[in-house]
């Protein structure tokens, strides 16, 4: 160390602190970086690497970006999952004796971005901590940007993980103890970058923490909060107490399923555009644009909270004109959540506080709106929309209409707000309003009607004088302060006099405004919660007023639950597939459920349209539970606890998961979780592997489904065979989707009916398409060869008992025809193959070791 200059022994002592983290060390106009971290962000960053003498032998490396356009390097750091500590001086570089003071001011983590690309204005940007004992797992997750935080306890770590994932975390905090394996998993799932906080003590935090009664959620929420006051090193007054909540209150889908769903991102782009959110967002403000989100991710169950969103949906749907009314007047109304965030920041500025009056003006109106529709519940919501009219009054006072983006040069406040400030600025005025009658004096008295008073920073105010004119200046009161190419510039005793009293002014003018500013910030700081109050309500009107606007411009109707069970569907619709084919004509279906056909067996050709009919059932279940009206002609359900799916879906290349075994913990997942409330889509399962393996399967879920579960199921599937199990299972019912043949055509008509698809469908297809009728004959014959040989057995259980893909490991005989020459590999390979633990392997482990081996089997 003692070889470093003193700078550079600094720089490491702050380092050693921030080890998992880029320091950015100001240095004057820049921030620089050292060592590893230089030689890292150069690359990175794309920036030029250069070096310095740090008084070691060898050069250090170095790189830096100016202080000024620091921002946009930072959010690309950031961007790619690093975290950046911010070293500012802490002195007056003049000042200092030795090494400038520097202090880390602010640590900016994946997770707690306050602004930037990386922040979506509707979407909630979350980190959580997540905390274990005793087999149970709390998450604690929360929003720095709006100050949302929340705390729930799930029973296994799957199920945290997949809250965390629903929350879209972009960074998970832990005690440092967890195993390798489980944060392995979590970085693989969420792709979240993962931090220690050691500290998990409750005391500091109990204005926080005191709607928690679980001990398991204090501790995450305190680690959480120890986490971001480390890290932010500011006042964070806008975190809102943890509210707890329980996962038994809301409608459960899992990880898999929002996915499959296409709830909030499609699979294939993992973009917004062509989900449920999409379709459903006609939010107008950020915050009910976040709100959408939550209320999709969450559907509910209790009745009666369904009852209360879908009834102020019907008073808004009735109410046209004001409805459209009230969307013009929410366009106004600014993010006050995140406002309230940067105001307990710091980072606000006039012209936020400004958007914030402006917001806060919208609100009377909004109140009265509410009040002049109809039904019980508006005037409740009217009234718990507080415009916080004395903060609107003292901003309405004290801020200019349009002012500056800076804080620090003044023209901020308004005239009459502040005595002093206005004696200042009357001294500015008055003080060049003098100058101005100076110069008009100076020339009168010295007869230069060129002479002119001017102002630059180095020399203040100055009397300039053309070469030409100098000898009509009279000796003695004009001191030379600068000589040009064509002119002199003079001072007088009595400019300069009046010169420091202008510049005072204006000094004192702009201290006195920032000084009024802060004031004003702080006042703003007494109000965060009642903002916060504020947001609440004005994102739940937002929320609702977007389905009322969605629900009536794609003719959705009010849906109705039913107390046993029953679902009747007429003429469902998808309402994304809808919304994209548009003048097409998308087929309406209608989806039958209840006793005796709890189950259905969905058959018909590739395209039919098998797959749209069964998500479209679990979206119009979801629409309804959030409490927006749902696209049928008419809807009664059942409230469902759970939506499990199994549906076609890309590889899980994240977790390095192949298709079949994406398929198989899709489907352990649902059935060792379903309940009889629950809604399962099983779509064309077992396709992933041979025909047996999958037609095996396929069977023995529906039969434990059926027996053992009761839950409503869709099943779609491509084993004809299957059809025949309605005789057996009392409440399993075939449907199909129908296509006919137009022209020579295959047309698919989307219709969905009872009892299973003509089986030789194919083959007809295949007819239609014109392959000679010879091929056709003999496919034909095929078929019927197969159908007799091969009927699946009521009972799966002896073709279960073959071990399915094991058979892979199984020796057989080579056959005769093509004898190979033994070869010594072969043994090595095989003891090889023998020795690993195949159940200790990802999935990933064994594609790989699989193809280390058969490369070298080839050889
Ligand atoms: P399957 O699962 O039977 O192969 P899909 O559900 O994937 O069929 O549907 C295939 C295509 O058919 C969809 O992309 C959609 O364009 C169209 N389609 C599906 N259902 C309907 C419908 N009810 N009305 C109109 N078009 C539909
Ligand atoms: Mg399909």
């Amino acid at each position: 160390m003692s070889q470093y200059t003193p700078m550079i022994q600094q720089y490491l002592r702050v380092k050693a602190d921030y080890q998992d983290a880029f320091l950015f060390f100001r240095l004057g106009d820049f921030y620089e970086m050292f060592f590893e971290d230089a030689l890292k962000a150069s690359q990175i960053l794309e920036i030029t690497l250069t070096s310095r003498d740090g008084g070691s032998a060898e050069r250090i490396p170095m790189c830096g970006v100016p202080y000024h356009s620091a921002k946009g390097y930072i959010e690309r750091l950031i961007a790619a999952g690093h975290k950046v500590a911010i070293c500012e001086q802490r002195e007056d570089p003049k000042q200092a004796k030795g090494v400038i003071k520097r202090e880390v001011v602010q640590v900016i983590t994946p997770g707690t971005m306050m602004e930037g690309a990386g922040i979506q204005e509707k979407e909630n940007h979350y980190l959580a901590a997540i905390e274990n004992a005793g087999g149970q797992y709390a998450v604690a997750a929360a929003d720095v940007t709006t100050g949302e935080c929340k705390a729930a306890v799930f029973a296994a770590f799957d199920a945290a993980v997949h809250e965390l994932a629903a929350y879209g975390v972009k960074e998970v905090i832990t005690n440092g103890s967890w195993t390798e394996q489980d944060i392995k998993q979590i970085r693989a799932r969420l792709g979240a970058v993962i931090s220690v906080e050691e500290i998990a003590e409750e005391s500091p935090f109990d204005r926080l923490l005191f709607n928690l009664t679980d001990g398991l959620t204090r501790k995450a929420s305190a680690r959480l909060y120890h986490y971001l006051h480390r890290t932010q090193k500011r006042s964070l007054d806008h975190l809102q107490p943890a509210e707890p909540y329980e996962i038994r209150d809301y409608m459960n889908i899992d990880y898999f399923s929002k996915r499959n769903l296409e709830l909030t991102e499609t699979i294939r782009s993992k973009g917004k555009k062509g989900s449920l959110l999409w379709l459903l967002d006609e939010t107008k403000t950020a915050m009910g644009g976040r709100l959408l989100k939550q209320w999709i991710d969450r559907p509910l169950l209790n009745e009666s909270d369904i009852s209360r969103r879908l009834d102020i949906v019907e008073t808004f749907m009735v109410s046209f004109f004001e409805r459209e009314e009230l969307r013009e007047q929410l366009k106004e109304v600014y993010d006050l959540e995140r406002l309230a965030g940067r105001v307990a920041f710091g980072s606000v500025n006039a012209r936020d506080l400004v958007q914030l009056k402006k917001s806060l003006g919208q609100i009377p109106m909004l109140a009265s709106l509410l009040k002049q529709m109809n039904g019980a519940e508006l005037p409740k919501l009217a009234d718990s929309l507080d415009p916080c009219t004395e903060l609107f009054e003292e901003l309405e006072r004290a801020l200019i209409e349009e002012p500056p983006i800076s804080v620090k040069e003044g023209g901020m406040i308004r005239e009459g707000f502040h005595m002093q400030l206005d004696e200042y600025r009357d001294a500015a005025k008055n003080g060049k309003q003098w100058i101005a009658e100076l110069e008009r004096k100076e020339r009168e008295k010295t007869g230069i009607k060129s002479l002119k008073i001017g102002y630059n920073r180095i020399f203040g105010y100055y009397i300039e004088v053309t070469k030409a004119n100098l000898s009509l200046l009279p000796e003695g009161r004009y001191e030379r302060k600068q000589t040009l190419a064509n002119c002199e510039r003079f001072i007088t005793p009595e400019l300069k006099e009046k010169e420091t009293l202008i510049l005072e002014a204006n000094d004192k003018m702009m201290e006195l405004e920032y000084e009024l500013f802060t004031q004003l910030r702080e006042d703003v700081k007494q109000f965060i919660p009642r903002l916060q109050n504020l947001a609440r309500t004005v994102s739940e009107v937002d929320v609702l007023q977007c389905f009322a606007a969605v629900s009536e411009a794609r003719r959705f109707v009010r849906p109705s639950f039913s107390a046993d069970g029953r679902m009747h569907i007429q003429e469902g619709r998808h309402p994304v597939v809808e919304k994209v084919m548009d003048a097409q004509g998308f087929v309406p279906n209608d989806c039958r459920m209840e006793k005796g056909r709890n189950m259905l067996l969905i058959t018909g050709p590739n395209m039919s349209g098998k797959s749209t009919y069964m998500r479209q059932t679990a979206l119009i279940a979801i629409l309804a539970q959030i409490g927006c009206f749902v696209p049928a002609d008419k809807a009664v359900l059942p409230i469902f606890d759970q939506i499990f799916t199994r549906i076609g879906a890309a590889d899980d290349l994240v977790s390095g998961q192949s298709t079949f075994m994406v398929e198989m913990l899709e489907a352990k997942h649902a059935i060792a979780n379903a309940t009889g409330r629950s809604l399962i889509l099983f779509d064309e399962i077992g396709r992933g592997t041979s025909t047996y393996d999958g037609m095996a399967l396929a069977q023995a879920m529906i039969e434990y489904i059926h027996s053992s579960i009761g839950a409503k199921t869709l099943f779609s599937t491509h084993y004809h065979e299957l059809t025949v199990l309605d005789k057996s299972l009392g409440h399993m019912q075939n449907v199909h989707v129908t296509a006919a043949e137009q022209d020579g055509k295959v047309v698919f008509l989307h219709k969905v009916k009872d009892g299973a698809a003509d089986k030789s469908y194919g083959i007809h297809v295949a007819q239609l398409a014109g392959l000679p009728d010879a091929v056709i004959k003999r496919a034909d014959e095929l078929l019927h060869s197969f159908e007799n040989q091969e009927k699946p057995k009521a009972d799966p259980e002896p073709v279960l008992a073959r071990e399915g893909q094991l058979s892979f490991f199984e020796e057989k005989p080579e056959p005769a025809e093509t004898p190979k020459p033994p070869k010594k590999a072969d043994s090595a390979i095989l003891a090889r193959l023998l020795s690993y633990d195949i159940m200790e392997m990802t999935p990933m482990e064994a594609m790989n070791t699989l193809y280390a081996l058969q490369k070298e089997a080839k050889k």
